[in-house]
């Protein structure tokens, strides 16, 4: 017998059993997103490598050692998009989003990044996200802040926290730079071998370490709040004043630098312990130098990346999946008549009410059979169309459930079925 092929490792199947919560999450996100006026740019999963070189940065995790790529049949170098604000502001520049005007866009999709896979961490993996062009001043930043909040709560998570932190200017970030690789340099034995490769080349991204021997080290570390500009300390102060207004909690955490080298000002990281290790939901900041690098003009941009993986887990966690794909009936169809009189029953319901879900049996199979599958589907109701019920138009509806509004199996005419069903949908 040939052999089963696999998935390829660290990529994702998400079955039907999981994919309820998937679609209530996604739809979540995307009801939201716009409602405060973004809109979706849904961009290729496909760049040329060069792209992400350049935004994310050469001495990043992701372009050292974590993108798919591969030459095509042109012999051009293209990636596996590993993330999606690249892309976006690439679409931006190339479609002149971006002349004299604001953006506020999100998109979702899978990314893909070669790590070690893990619980919340794969090689494949889904992201949604929202990115605004155009708006330098704190008050988009808080309300991107704002937009994570509201998906929490629209979930019903709890226990999730939010990380802020400032990176400056450039230049105030230079000064802070070389102080700290006199720090890390006068500890050079301390430091594991990503931080002496990144010592010279990007040692802000030391502070990011996941080494928990190097966790004191870091600790010590001259802080980087300290070496903040004027315009950058009042810009953090204005970001603070606004998460007080509207009561979003949050702690500053000075060693927050995020793993990507486009950021400047505000960063932050939402963040759950009920993950275990992968506990990093959103992160996002400000990114103001993006554009520009990319060959577009000086443009502010904020905005973040929401892992949908680790949401998933987390609803699953918290048990907040509403199971909204089950059915609400399952229709039983006893014999030849049976079947097609229940064929135009269905379509009929079907047409009264837009919102049923309702599975129709199909394969035929005893009566028992039937009702064990009406039962596996997760349906509340079966509906039970019989010789019987044919001949004098009607239909027998039985509950699979406890606590349903109909309690008792009941046998109506065909006509009333269709309002009393039009009740029980709306009772769940
Ligand atoms: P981490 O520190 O966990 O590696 P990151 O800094 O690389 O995260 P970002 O590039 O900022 O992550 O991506 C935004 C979000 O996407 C993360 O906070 C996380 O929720 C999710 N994410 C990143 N990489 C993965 C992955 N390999 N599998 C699942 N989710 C991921
Ligand atoms: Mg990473």
């Amino acid at each position: 017998m040939a052999k089963n092929l696999q998935s390829v490792r660290g990529m994702r199947d998400i079955l039907p059993e999981q994919s309820s919560s998937w679609q209530m999450i996604e739809n979540c996100a995307r009801e939201l997103f716009n409602s405060y006026g973004y809109k979706e740019l849904r961009t290729p999963i496909i760049e040329p490598t060069e792209l992400f070189k350049r935004s994310i940065g050469d001495a990043t995790d992701i372009v050292e050692k974590e993108m798919y790529t591969f030459e095509d049949r042109n012999g051009d170098s293209l990636t596996l998009r590993p993330e999606g604000t690249a892309g976006c502001a690439r679409a931006a520049i190339q479609h002149g989003l971006l002349h004299n005007q604001q953006q506020r866009i999100w998109y979702t999709g899978p990314m893909f990044r070669h790590e070690r896979p893990q619980k919340g961490r794969y090689r494949g993996f889904y992201q949604a996200g929202i990115e605004t062009y155009g708006i330098a001043t704190p008050d988009i930043d808080a309300e991107v802040i704002a937009i994570a909040a509201r998906l929490w709560s629209k979930l019903g998570f709890k226990n999730v926290r939010l990380e802020i932190n400032s990176l400056g200017s450039n230049e105030a970030r230079e000064a802070y730079r070389s102080v700290l690789v006199d720090y890390f340099s006068q500890h050079q034995d301390q430091l594991d071998a990503d931080s002496q490769r990144r010592l010279h080349k990007n040692p802000l991204r030391i502070l990011d370490t996941k080494n928990p021997t190097m966790k004191e080290l870091v600790a010590n570390a001259p802080d980087l709040l300290d070496y903040l500009d004027d315009e950058s300390k009042e810009h953090f102060e204005g970001l603070k004043e606004r998460l007080d207004k509207i009561g979003i909690d949050y702690q500053v955490n000075s060693r927050l630098v995020r793993g990507i080298d486009y950021y400047n000002r505000t960063v932050f990281e939402w963040i759950t312990d009920d993950l275990g290790a992968q506990g990093t939901i959103c992160a996002g900041g400000r990114y103001d130098g993006l554009v520009k690098q990319l060959g577009g003009r000086e443009t502010p941009a904020c905005g973040f990346g929401i892992g949908l993986d680790r949401l998933q887990l987390l609803v699953e966690e918290q048990k907040l999946d509403q199971s909204r794909s089950k059915p609400h009936a399952y229709l039983v169809m006893a014999g030849k008549k049976a079947e097609l009189a229940g064929l135009s029953l269905a379509e009929k319901l079907r047409d009264n009410f837009s919102n049923l879900r309702l599975q129709v049996n199909a394969g035929s199979g005893s009566f028992k059979s039937q009702l064990k599958r009406a039962d596996n589907s997760g349906a509340d109701y079966a509906l039970i169309l019989g010789e019987n019920e044919v001949t004098e138009n009607t239909i027998n509806i039985k509950p699979l459930r406890k606590h349903l509004k109909l309690s008792e199996q009941q046998t109506i005419s065909q006509p009333e079925s269709v309002e009393l069903i039009g009740g029980l949908i709306e009772e769940s």
